[in-house]
């Protein structure tokens, strides 16, 4: 297939195929040669890795990873884009399309079906209204793959990839750095897509080969407190995780006290192993399923 970052073919693909770029579905193509073959590089494609792709559009990024992995298979809910594809994909014999909505397809049987053998990884230029839920379920599915590099939105990638413990950090932050080690690689100009969003974007690499990285009795529990304690962001943790999980502020207190977390502090002052702690505390003293 003729360059798909070349926007004569593309207007060509548009017009053959009566195709029209949707919104509600986070249709922004990339038309910048240079991005797809580094995200490529980066996310550690390589003979012996199957790769999953979110949302290939007409390709462009498909095709890098067809060049370099023993498989990739891409989850794409537009139907329209079906014919494009086998049209722009037609040489690769390693590629595999799934019409159907990535929140929707069971991941772990897609791995242990079709990468036997193979390292997995994931990687995508994710649509942006469903940035968040297709990485918290990549990441709490714990898929057996190695790391997962997306382009996301500018202020999604700054979020994702915070410190934990600073002012940039919420749940989403803790969420994402239990489960992997988080990076920001480069940032993308909106000028880079087709058509242009209106905020620039950023690719991440979530490296989730080791296991997680704080320990805790009970990770819905974990969870739990995390999101209580973001929930009311300007309050101290001691009122948020009370309001938010309905405990007493007495036995929150208590929790706050076993696990050394003052009792004046807030959810962006706390590490990942003080969240575990109080979570810890909290399921201990019988709150089981707060
Ligand atoms: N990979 C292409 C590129 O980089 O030019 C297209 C990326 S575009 C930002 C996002 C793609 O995700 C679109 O092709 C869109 O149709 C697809 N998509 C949107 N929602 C989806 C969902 N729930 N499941 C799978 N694919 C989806």
């Amino acid at each position: 297939m003729e360059n798909l970052t070349n926007i004569l073919t593309i207007k060509d693909l548009l017009s053959r195929h009566g195709f029209s770029f949707s919104k509600a579905l986070g249709q922004n193509f990339l038309i910048n040669p240079s991005v797809c073959p580094r995200m490529a590089e980066f996310c550690g494609v390589d003979s012996g890795v199957g790769v999953i792709e979110v949302g290939p559009g007409f390709g462009v990024l498909t095709h890098e990873l067809c060049k370099r992995a023993d498989k990739v298979i891409s989850i794409e809910l537009d139907k329209r884009l079906m014919p494009v594809l086998a049209e722009t994909m037609a040489e690769h014999d390693n590629f595999k399309v799934i019409n159907e909505d990535v929140l929707k397809v069971d991941l772990h049987k897609l791995i242990e079906d079709e990468f036997k053998g193979m390292k997995g990884v994931v990687c995508a230029n994710l649509p942006y209204y469903i940035t968040y839920p297709v990485i918290m379920k990549v990441l709490e599915d714990k898929l057996p793959i190695e790391a997962i590099t997306v382009m996301v939105q500018k202020e999604a990638a700054q979020r994702l990839c915070a410190k934990v413990g600073t002012r940039d950090s919420s749940a989403i932050t803790v969420a994402v750095n239990y489960y992997s080690e988080p990076n920001l690689l480069f940032h993308v100009s909106s000028g880079s897509f087709m058509p242009a969003p209106k905020v620039d974007s950023a690719v991440i690499k979530l490296d989730v080969s080791g296991e997680p990285r704080a320990k805790c009795k009970n990770e819905k529990m974990f969870f739990k407190v995390v999101k209580a304690a973001f929930s009311q962001r300007r309050k101290t943790v001691l009122n948020s995780i009370s309001s938010g999980m309905g405990i007493a502020k007495a036995d929150v207190e208590q929790a706050l006290n076993d696990s050394g977390v003052s009792l004046t502090a807030r959810a962006e002052q706390l590490e990942l192993s003080d969240f575990a702690k109080i979570a810890d505390s909290i399921y201990e003293r019988g709150n089981k399923d707060a």
